[in-house]
């Protein structure tokens, strides 16, 4: 028996225990679409890996990340210390006092092309958890049927894991590496604030200038327990803050007027409520919803293809910007007020009311353009609207061209049972903005397959990975990074 063909069987077996041992409601089973020939992971077989990340994975969400503050520090040396015991060098860097990144290198040659090299990012930091409403610890790292539970299982330390897991499954793989391969774990991604990535860059660049990234922001999409394809993240839309201002009288609640500020932000939201951008495809979205209509019932199918037509297009647009808050958002700018402020007691009529509005604008439009059109709406000489500093930027899309994308949609294609990959706009903020401003061609996926009951525990309660998928991701990570690195 040859080594590849010991492989392929070994990887079989792999599949129908993993077939057997997913919970029903993580089952992965092929789609129907064409069978795919599985071919050998230049790493091998995965599954010892796997496992042992999955004890990495338990140790980091015992380390209480939640953002703010952070604290990450604790699992920089943590994540340090997996990488110092498989002979890699490590180097921990302070963004701020008491949190940290850690970059590691895996080195092709002594002086190699940066415009080459192969970046894997996750972040370390979490959202912070509503405890009294979880059913389990949420830094215990339970297990229980089948999946592992704790803040962070998926988003992210569950890609950190596993991208430390094909990190050192590579190296341990002692292949010869055609580009260096850099590891980065990131703090403070989940606020933006002061010691993210934008600050990371600005200090420590040269550290682990890339080419190429991969990270997350892309899912692997399950619908009836089938993977139905794979969105792979190569742009995402920008957010900024606006805040409404009211201003009016103040005075006694027990003689009030028509200027009360309340009223009149109250009715300002009411409008802003009503407005629909104007729909717009960028490219990637275009070829997202071209791909995805093949797969589709025939109805929302049929929309999909006539979104872009003359005669049909606007009704098109509003069937499937109404059949899914996704799909609206990738199509066109949206506004969600999130935050109201008014008042300091009961009988006083206060002279000032906010509102702040969550804007997330498709990369290419301005807030100035949409806050026109918002001003026009609401009409109020008493009411005016403020964009709040540290706005997203928008950042070029990464390219579908390259090989890097193509080894990307054709490995998970392979690993998925034939599921498509599909490019993908996230409504969603990714540390990737901040590497494509920086010429980083840089793709999301997390490589977890996940039904959509799961995907919605990310930053909600009882956040939990099926440990199958999870393994399932490590093999996938392992392969493409092995061939993007060794192959070509
Ligand atoms: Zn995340």
């Amino acid at each position: 028996m040859n080594w590849n063909r010991k492989i392929g069987v070994l990887a079989g077996a792999c599949a129908m225990l993993l077939a057997a041992c997913l919970p029903a409601a993580a089952q992965v089973t092929p789609s129907a679409a064409p069978a795919v020939q599985m071919s050998p992971s230049p790493v091998g077989d995965t599954s010892a890996l796997a496992k042992e990340a999955q004890g990495w994975l338990m140790e980091l969400i015992k380390i209480n990340t939640s953002n703010p503050p952070g604290n990450e520090q604790a699992a920089a040396k943590y994540v340090a210390g997996i990488l110092q015991k498989e002979g890699i060098a490590a180097e921990i860097l302070e963004v701020t006092p008491g949190r940290s990144a850690v970059v590691a290198r895996l080195r092709s040659a002594a002086m190699a092309d940066p415009a080459k090299a192969l970046l894997l990012v996750a972040h370390m930091d979490v959202v912070p958890v509503e405890k009294s409403r979880w059913t389990v610890d949420p830094f215990a790292a339970v297990i229980k049927d089948g999946y592992l539970y704790g803040r962070g299982a998926i988003d992210d330390k569950g890609m950190l894991a596993a991208n430390l897991a094909a990190f050192i499954g590579l190296k341990r793989a002692n292949l010869h590496l055609n580009r260096d391969v850099i590891f980065l774990a990131t703090d403070d991604e989940e606020t933006s604030g002061d010691s993210s990535v934008k600050v990371l860059i600005a200090k420590y660049w040269d550290k682990f200038a890339a080419g190429f990234a991969l990270n997350e922001g892309g899912n692997v999409f399950v619908k009836n327990g089938k993977v139905q394809y794979i969105g792979v993240q190569a742009s995402e839309k920008v957010a900024t803050n606006v805040t409404v201002i009211a201003r009016g009288p103040s005075g006694h609640a027990s003689q009030p007027t028509k200027e009360n500020a309340v009223v009149h932000l109250a009715a300002a939201v009411a409008k802003i409520g009503t407005y629909t951008a104007p729909v717009h495809f960028t490219t990637i979205v275009r070829r997202y919803f071209d791909g995805l209509a093949a797969l589709q019932d025939d109805e929302i199918g049929k929309w999909m293809r006539s979104m872009d037509t003359a005669d049909r297009g606007e009704h098109a647009q509003r069937v499937i910007a109404d059949a899914s808050p996704l799909w609206n958002s990738m199509m066109r700018d949206t506004i969600a007020p999130t935050v109201l402020t008014a008042g300091v007691a009961n009988n006083v009529i206060p002279g000032e009311a906010r509102a702040n509005l969550n804007i997330r604008l498709l990369p290419g439009d301005t807030i100035d353009v949409l806050l026109s059109e918002l001003n026009k709406l609401v009409n109020d000489p008493q009411v005016r609207m403020e964009v709040q500093p540290n706005a997203g930027l928008a950042a070029p899309p990464s390219s579908l061209e390259n090989d890097f994308y193509a080894i990307i949609a054709k490995d998970v294609t392979m690993e998925f049972g034939g599921a498509p990959a599909l490019p993908f706009q996230s409504t969603w903020l990714t540390d990737s903005a901040q590497l494509r401003l920086h010429n980083v061609q840089a793709y999301g996926l997390v490589p977890f397959p996940l039904a959509d009951e799961d995907l919605k525990r990310m930053h909600g309660d009882d956040e939990r990975i099926p440990l199958a998928s999870f393994d399932k991701g490590v093999a996938v990570l392992a392969r493409i990074v092995a061939e993007f690195a060794v192959t070509r």
